[in-house]
């Protein structure tokens, strides 16, 4: 088992990244961080089995927890 989920950005304005089995399988999951890529607040009571990629504006990202991805995603802005 990893930590890692599947999110999707809401939309390129918004800092809200949503599980992307929100719809499909209805899970509440979401992440939000802030303008400077700090978490802000983070719900990963997932009601499913846990991916092992996210997804930001098409890219498909290979990670192992959302902490080191969100310092990651920072870095390279
Ligand atoms: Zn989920």
């Amino acid at each position: 088992m990893y930590n890692g989920f599947t999110y999707s950005q809401n939309s390129k304005t918004e800092n809200n990244f949503y599980c992307t089995r929100r719809r499909l399988g209805k899970c509440r999951a979401k992440v939000k961080v802030t303008t400077e890529g700090r978490l802000e607040s983070v719900n990963q009571f997932h009601n499913h089995d846990p991916p092992n990629y996210v997804t930001i504006g098409g890219k498909l990202v290979k990670i192992t927890n959302i902490t080191s991805f969100l310092l990651t995603e920072a870095s390279t802005c």
